[in-house]
């Protein structure tokens, strides 16, 4: 490989060829650039947004833990370790803004009507992901996270150019040569290969990658923003008598989920005081009544009085616009890789983030691409690899697809919606069973297991289809759903998943 220029100037990037040129320098543009400079590549990323910058997609998982430990390993990236967990993390890098996420909170609200908690805790759902605060997992502040990974790739010997804007972009004669807008100039640049990590934005306009969108059974539209003085959900719970000493982990140091008839609302929390709180809903926001973001919670709010009870302090934080309104969640592209191109996971696609598989979904993009780019084999076998790269990722999706969808599909009737969230647990502890049994090379949350693929895909069309007959004999169908779901799940079910002795409450979920 080419050593690199220790000057940054962007117009360094330009004299030579690149190896790879990176479009986007998100969480995954920045980590695959950083990844590559570190093993003597020539890379550069364009990104029309500079750092630091508000984005969203913040709450992580022990997959994606596991993957940045791995990655971290096999480069030799001690500054990247640290990240991997959440103890290591506020130790080494105070200043990296971020929340404890101990693991997935449930609590199902009916419209109109207060949160009703119950001995058993049929309207609360608590997933440990891990057994203590330091081994814990860690909700992202983006803003701070991206930065610190482009400065790493920058220091590592990679360009972040930005603001860039893509301008015009052509293959020809073996070589990708991109055009960017800069406050300085237009930029020309050349490189043998080209990685789309914008979130889908690159690629539908210069890349052919089309849109299948209408292939995804999901549909559902958000309303988000950052927040300050969202109270403690456990205070509450403690003021209206709920059993909170019975939960697992303390239930706001979680991807917290309030889960209502048609939706659910994402609450994260930062150690420095704000929330990152969102509703996600089946019809597009512009459903909701109000103008506005603000006028559309408020009109949420008004429907689910105890949720209304948490947030009567709440402050906006950023981002600077207020709200961020998106009418739909879902898109997914046509192709995934081309000649001499290929695209991160939220490049292809995205689905929803009620799973909180996004940030994990990225990461394994990172490792399989970095893996590819970085190994010695000709170039047909490249096209092999991306060709495979491609397959497994629209297993990826459709498994995503398949799960986030039968969760919506029961959000209006708790114990079923509990019965479809267990099907991602179920997937995501065997993809962590396996990686620590070192099969990195499969598929996100082992899409290419053709057997757990159709088990899922199995449960999920039956807790769908279902779904709207679930009131007529509620309790016949709730039963039935958790032991038809159970013997889909048996084979794989090794922490005893829709177990009713359990009382929703699991402490043990943790495969590391
Ligand atoms: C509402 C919402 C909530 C989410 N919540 C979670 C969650 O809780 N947990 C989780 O794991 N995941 C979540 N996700 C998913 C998560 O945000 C993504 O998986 C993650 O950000 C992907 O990282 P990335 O670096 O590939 O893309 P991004 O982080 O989206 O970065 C894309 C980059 O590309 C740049 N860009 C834009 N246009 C161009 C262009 N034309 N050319 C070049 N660059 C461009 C952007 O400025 C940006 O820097 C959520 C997503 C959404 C939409």
């Amino acid at each position: 490989m080419p050593m690199l220029d220790t000057d940054h100037d962007p117009v360094t990037f330009t004299r030579k060829p690149l190896d790879v040129l990176i479009a986007g320098s998100g969480c995954g543009g920045s980590l695959l650039a950083w990844i590559l400079a570190s093993q003597g590549m020539r890379v550069a990323m364009i990104d029309p947004q500079p750092h630091p910058r508000f984005a969203i997609g913040e709450s992580s998982t022990p997959v994606a833990d596991m993957i940045l430990a791995d990655l971290a390993a096999r480069y030799r990236l001690p500054k990247l370790a640290p990240l991997a967990q959440y103890g290591t993390w506020c130790q080494v890098y105070p200043q990296l803004r971020r929340g404890r996420k101990r693991g997935f909170s449930y609590f199902f609200h009916a419209p109109g009507k207060a949160f009703q908690p119950s001995p058993s805790h049929t309207t609360e759902l608590l997933v440990a992901a891990s057994s203590d605060d330091f081994h814990c997992d860690t909700h992202w502040y983006r803003a701070d996270v991206d930065a610190f990974l482009a400065e790493a790739a920058v220091e590592a010997g990679a360009g972040c150019i930005a603001p860039a804007t893509p301008r015009q972009c052509r293959y020809a004669r073996d070589r990708w040569q991109v055009v960017v807008e800069t406050p300085a100039g237009d930029l020309a640049f050349r490189s043998r290969f080209l990685v789309d990590a914008s979130a889908g934005r690159f690629g539908t306009r210069f890349l052919q990658a089309g849109d299948r969108t209408d292939l995804l059974l999901s549909r559902s539209g958000a309303v988000y923003t950052h927040l300050r003085n969202v109270r403690p959900w456990r205070a509450l719970l403690e003021n209206w008598g709920a059993h909170c000493q019975d939960h697992p982990f303390d239930c706001d140091a979680a991807a917290l989920h309030h889960v209502f008839p048609g939706g659910w609302m994402w609450q994260l929390r930062f150690d420095h005081g704000v929330t990152s709180l969102g509703v996600a809903c089946e019809s597009s926001p512009a459903a909701l009544p109000g103008a506005g973001g603000c006028e559309k919670i408020r009109s949420f709010l008004a429907q689910y009085p105890s949720i209304a009870a948490q947030c009567e302090q709440a402050q906006l934080v950023d981002p600077p616009g207020g709200w961020v309104i998106v009418e739909r969640l879902q898109r997914r592209a046509a192709r995934a890789t081309g000649t001499a191109w290929a695209a991160l996971p939220s490049a292809f696609a995205f689905i929803d983030p009620l799973h909180s598989t996004g940030i994990a979904h990225t990461l394994s993009g990172v490792e399989r691409l970095a893996r590819i780019l970085l190994s010695t084999g000709t170039d047909s076998t490249q096209v092999e690899q991306l060709e495979q790269y491609e397959r497994q990722l629209v297993s990826e999706v459709a498994l995503v697809d398949e799960l986030v969808s039968a969760a919506y599909a029961n959000t209006g009737n708790f114990s079923r919606f509990i019965a479809a969230t267990m099907l991602y647990f179920t997937a995501a502890i065997q993809y962590e069973c396996r990686r620590k049994q070192g099969l990195q090379e499969q598929a996100f949350l082992c899409a290419d297991d053709p057997e757990l693929f159709h088990r899922l895909r199995a449960a999920c069309c039956y807790l769908r289809e279902t779904a709207s007959r679930s009131d007529a004999n509620q309790r016949e169908s709730i039963e039935n759903g958790w032991d038809r779901v159970r013997q889909w799940i048996e084979p794989y079910n090794t922490v005893g998943l829709l177990d009713r002795d359990m009382r929703n409450m699991y402490r043990h979920t943790v495969a590391r």
